[in-house]
């Protein structure tokens, strides 16, 4: 391809919300065996919800719901918005406290007076939330997160876990003081594109792959809903681009959608980074493309464009 045949190609991208950066990232991409797709962002829209809450320890459940959502007030997590955001509802929602006039206040206001406060909090990446609150140690994660922790996980709110992530839920757990208090399990739904553009890029001879970090049995009912045969579930951010470099072996090229700041590794890995929607800073910046919409159709027009800037007219 001419210089201008690129710049034109470079043009196009753009008047579809397609950031191309460079040349090379325009060659790379007509050759894409693989596509990894990251799940929680990528295939879902990040937008999570709660879809229940129950306590296996005999704690009130407004109480288990506000120290849930202290303990992931400081994360940037979905997960940790939509379990805040429950909380908030469930407190609030027609019962502001006396003496509290809605209207004035704004919600995080009330948000920020509700909530416990949180000392030494820290994110654990691929599990979850640890802090200290009332000087007791709060874990709330996944599964890992607890048994790294110790702590005891009784055989109901196991199988409550395993009925969420059976219906491609995730179930979170919260432990205070060591001892399990109860799960959350959040829905994220696909993007309406998803299935239609997995269908695609098979159309085009390119294998769809997921990875993800949540559990393999959510992993797996999301992987079935979305049409993908090849998935990796339970992997940590450093294992997405192990993930890369492994299909790269026998000289595959490989590209990567991802959003979070976990993808970042993993997009600088692949042959064709891809950086989808509001993505954080860092996962732009490791990426080739930056796919502005959020539309995973737009995986398809990069690979589209490439084909035909340098394959076709030569
Ligand atoms: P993904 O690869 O799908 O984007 P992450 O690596 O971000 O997933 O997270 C993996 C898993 O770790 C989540 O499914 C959840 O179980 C747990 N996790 C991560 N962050 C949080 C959080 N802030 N609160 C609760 N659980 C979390
Ligand atoms: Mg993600």
């Amino acid at each position: 391809a001419t210089p201008t045949a690129v710049m034109v190609a470079t043009g196009v991208g753009a008047n579809h919300g397609v950031l191309i950066k460079g040349g090379d990232a325009l060659e790379r991409a007509q050759n894409v065996r693989y596509v990894i797709f990251d799940k929680t962002g990528t295939l879902t829209q990040g937008k999570a919800s709660v879809t229940a809450a129950k306590v296996f320890s005999g704690m009130d459940l407004g109480d288990f719901l506000t120290l849930a959502a202290s303990a992931e007030a400081s994360s940037e997590h979905p997960l940790a918005k939509a379990i805040i955001d429950y909380g908030y509802h469930y407190h609030f929602f027609g019962k502001l406290p006396t003496g509290k006039t809605i209207g004035k206040q704004s919600k995080e206001d009330v948000i920020s007076e509700w909530l416990l406060e949180a000392m030494d909090f820290s994110a654990i990446p691929g599990r979850g939330v640890q802090c200290l609150i009332n000087g007791k140690k709060v874990l709330v994660g996944n599964r890992n997160l607890l048994m790294e922790n110790n702590v005891m996980i009784p055989m109901e709110a196991e199988s409550f876990v395993v009925e969420l992530e059976l219906n491609a839920k995730t179930g979170i757990l919260l432990a205070y003081d060591g001892t399990l208090v109860g799960v959350i399990g959040v829905a994220d739904p696909l993007k309406r594109e998803a299935s239609v553009v997995v269908e695609g890029l098979k159309k085009m001879g390119v294998q769809p792959i997921m990875v993800t970090g949540d559990n393999w049995r959510t992993a797996r009912a999301v992987a079935k809903e979305v049409g993908i045969e090849d998935w990796r579930a339970e992997v940590m951010p450093a294992g997405k681009a192990e993930v890369i470099r492994t299909l790269q072996k026998d000289g595959s090229v490989v590209a990567m959608v991802g959003d979070g700041i976990n993808d970042s590794p993993a997009l600088a890995a692949a042959d064709v980074g891809m950086a989808i929607g509001a993505g954080t800073d860092i996962a732009i910046e490791a990426a080739d493309y930056v796919l502005m919409k959020n539309n995973l159709e737009d995986v398809i027009t990069a690979i589209d464009l490439s084909r035909k800037t340098f394959s076709r007219i030569r």
